[in-house]
């Protein structure tokens, strides 16, 4: 099937988009990668009457590193993380994270913006960047920007605390020391699949960070801050029949299945964040 007819809109900065979404009153969208768009449009699941292309627009494609964080523009793709490109907030976590994420192809085109602004419960960058305590900015018809913590910017499935007139501009995550550990174990049925259960694991002796976060819950990821205390206090995971018993217990509708295989990723995480320590 092709797309329903749609104009495509320029836009000259993030603040002329944001105006763009505005004129269109819902119904003009962003286009990032449009790895996640392009199947609904041609499926014409989404019949939006315009798109802004914002993969060209100043400073969304560009990486920076300062004293206390690392600043990931929201159109950089998953491949240029993959790559290298990208300075490492945590050594090495990023490139594994977007080296997991489906297949070549889709991480040539695809976005770390786009992927956290599509807000998919099973996505790789929601959960990775809830772990690391990363925020998105989002810019405005006015040009302003705010900082949205990952843990208030996704609201629920394919629900972002975006307004209607802002578009992710940047990714802001803070760096780490080089005494901090990580894990993200992803499991899937295929290789280059969304996950069916994600753990992730960041902690760090320097900032007395220890965070435990479970992804592919159906809804936002799930932080639990009694397992992050367990590692910190035990040096080791939660057993499995503990995760579970968290898991039954957080208020999320999850499977018998889905939490075995949550509490199975969260392990794996920890274990491979404390392989060698
Ligand atoms: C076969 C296949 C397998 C995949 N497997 C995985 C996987 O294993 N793990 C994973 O994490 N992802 C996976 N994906 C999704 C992929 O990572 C997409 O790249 C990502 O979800 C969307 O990024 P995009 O840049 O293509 O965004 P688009 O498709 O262009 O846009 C997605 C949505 O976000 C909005 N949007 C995009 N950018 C912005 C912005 N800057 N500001 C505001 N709104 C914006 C758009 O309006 C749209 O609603 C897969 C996709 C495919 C096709």
């Amino acid at each position: 099937m092709k797309p329903a007819p749609f104009d495509l809109i320029g836009a000259s900065d993030p603040a002329a988009a944001g105006r763009a979404l505005a004129a269109g009153d819902g119904m003009v969208k962003v286009l990032a990668g449009g790895q996640s768009l392009g199947p609904m449009l041609n499926l014409r699941l989404a019949r939006p009457e315009g798109l802004v292309d914002v993969t060209g627009l100043p400073g969304l494609t560009a990486m920076r590193e300062t004293a206390t964080h690392v600043e990931i523009g929201a159109a950089v793709t998953h491949a240029r993380i993959e790559d290298g490109e990208c300075p490492e907030p945590i050594a090495g976590m990023l490139r594994h994270v977007a080296g997991g994420i489906a297949y070549r192809a889709v991480r040539n085109r695809g976005t770390i913006g786009g992927s956290l602004c599509h807000a998919d419960p099973a996505a790789d960058w929601v959960t990775a960047m809830t772990a690391l305590g990363a925020s998105v900015v989002a810019t405005g018809a006015d040009g302003r920007s705010r900082e949205i913590a990952m843990t208030e910017f996704m609201l629920g499935a394919y629900r972002t605390a975006l307004r209607p007139d802002e578009i992710a501009t940047l990714v802001r995550i803070p760096r780490y020391s080089a005494e901090a550990r990580w894990g993200y174990h992803k499991i899937c049925r295929k290789v280059g699949e969304f996950a069916d259960a994600i753990g992730a694991f960041v902690a760090d002796p320097v900032s007395r960070t220890c965070r435990v976060v479970f992804g592919a819950t159906g809804g936002p990821p799930f932080l639990s801050a009694g397992l992050a205390g367990h590692v910190a206090r035990t040096g080791a995971p939660a057993g499995l029949a503990e995760v579970r018993e968290v898991l039954a217990q957080s208020g999320l509708a999850l499977s018998e299945i889905k939490i075995h295989q949550l509490a199975v990723a969260h392990r794996r995480a920890v274990e491979e964040a404390l392989a060698d320590a």
